[in-house]
């Protein structure tokens, strides 16, 4: 039977999902593999619960990733996503879509937001995300080139430093396709512990998946409950600061980001 069966021992298992480059390619942020949704639903179907913890916004989420979840589910299940890094988060079922919640604490102030826009409207590489609700997110352009666009954030973060100076709680995020600047509180641990207040039922197992070094800290609130934790890593960049916890494993497969995860549901 599968390492990670749920049918081991008639439990459940938690799975926390970040999206891009495990559920999207980096590049065309588009589902690569459907199939994938499909195995996670029926997994569902069979006791299982599923979640994803992103950065990205609800909208975004509800546009290109809800709709096929939304249509493998089960009528009974359900699926939650804690979005923005935790800053907002809500349940959707197939007929039916809970309340959004939110933190207002967490937002990013207006005039940032109207500063840095201006400053990227000259530039071809990267938009700014109006969807995002709490933080300020300037994303590479549909099939850019990711390491053209690593170049040219840095030089968009040397024009940013002044105007972010000013708000001591803030701080920058990066990943291959982004530049956040989001409060410091906010990020994928909180998105987990979102994940963990709306849980119902204590899952036997909890397994995140992540391609960034910053998904690891998803792991934090589950460790601290004591559930056991995988973290599945299907990025590139190495894991300079890997958590050492008992209950953590670090299960490995050959694939990197979404073909990886496959293989795993597939293993
Ligand atoms: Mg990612």
């Amino acid at each position: 039977m599968s390492p990670h069966s749920n049918t081991e021992n008639g439990s459940s298992i938690l799975w926390c999902l970040d999206v891009d480059g495990v559920l999207t390619e980096p590049t065309t942020k588009k589902i690569s593999f459907p199939r994938t949704i499909k195995q996670l639903c029926r997994r569902a179907e069979q006791g299982d619960i599923l979640a994803l913890n992103t950065g990205r916004s609800l909208s975004w989420i509800e546009e290109r990733v809800l709709p096929l979840f939304l249509s493998s589910l089960s009528e009974k299940d359900s699926i939650f996503v804690s979005a923005e890094k935790g800053a907002l988060w809500q349940k959707f079922s197939e007929n039916s879509k809970f309340p959004k919640r939110s933190d207002k604490t967490l937002l990013v102030p207006r005039e940032l937001q109207e500063a840095v826009r201006k400053i990227v409207r000259e530039n071809h590489s990267t938009f700014f995300d109006e969807t995002k609700e709490s933080m300020i997110s300037l994303e590479m352009r549909d099939g850019y080139d990711t390491k053209k666009f690593g170049d040219e954030m840095h030089k968009l973060e040397r024009l940013i430093a002044p105007f972010l100076s000013q708000y001591p709680t803030l701080s920058i995020e990066k990943s291959i396709i982004a530049l956040d600047i989001q409060e410091s509180r906010v990020g994928k641990s909180l998105g987990s512990l979102r994940v963990l207040e709306w849980i119902t039922s204590r899952p036997n197992k909890v397994i995140c998946v992540g391609d960034s070094p910053a998904d690891l800290e998803m792991v934090i609130p589950f460790l601290t409950a004591r559930f056991p934790t995988d973290f599945l890593y299907l990025g590139t960049a190495p894991l300079s600061d890997p958590i050492r916890d008992p209950l953590l494993s670090y299960p490995s497969v050959s694939s990197r980001y979404c073909e990886g995860l496959t293989e795993f549901l597939s293993s």
